[in-house]
């Protein structure tokens, strides 16, 4: 990862004087996408989708999403790694989505989180000239991984959570299978739910 100190990356919700825990979920629309709106207005917790604009065909439920309360942000075009790219092919990648997103829902988009977690100087110019802000997280559940153990990503995130922590959770089956004793859990814990 791209090291940085730059205060406008956002990693915890105190850094917006936010109190409570915000979920984030990558890499969709996917096909589980209704059945994640389902849990959520269920447990009524709202969360932060960052999708890839070339997943977003109109039959994807945009619409229900944000009637539900939740927030789309960008997530490129086509996850590369950009830094891997550069300015102008990252421009390219990162304009795209957020137009895309925009051209669909009619609601402009405010963040952004680079693909794989990666960035760099170029990266930060192209959100900066798109008035997008970089939203990464500190809690990981390495979801993405545990196919196998889905518990484990209960664990992961359970025993490092505290007040203002943004999670990385995935549109992934196995993220779908805990999700509703992870929000149980969480909530017995006393955390609460909240927006950027
Ligand atoms: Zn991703």
């Amino acid at each position: 990862m791209y090291n940085s100190s730059e205060e406008n990356i956002i990693t915890n919700l105190k850094q917006r004087e936010k109190k409570g825990i915000l979920l984030t979920f990558d890499d969709g629309p996917s096909k589980y996408i209704n059945r994640f709106l389902d849990i959520l207005a269920e447990e009524e917790v709202t969360g932060l989708f960052f999708w890839q604009s070339r997943l977003l065909h109109h039959k994807r439920p945009w619409e229900r999403l944000l009637e539900d309360g939740h927030m789309i942000g960008a997530h490129s075009h086509s996850h590369p790694n950009l830094t891997n790219l550069d300015f102008n092919q990252q421009m390219n990648e990162i304009q795209k989505s957020k137009q895309m997103i925009e051209g669909i829902t009619g609601q402009s988009v405010r963040y952004f989180r680079p693909p794989f977690g990666q960035y760099n100087q170029d990266t930060l110019e192209v959100l900066a000239k798109l008035e997008l802000e970089m939203v990464m997280w500190d809690i990981s559940s390495f979801d993405w991984n545990l196919k196998q153990e889905p518990n484990q990503i209960i664990e992961n995130v359970m025993n490092h959570v505290q007040d203002g922590s943004i999670l990385l959770l995935h549109e992934l089956e196995q993220t779908l299978q805990i999700l509703p004793t992870l929000i149980k859990k969480l909530k017995e814990k006393g955390c609460h739910f909240s927006r950027l």
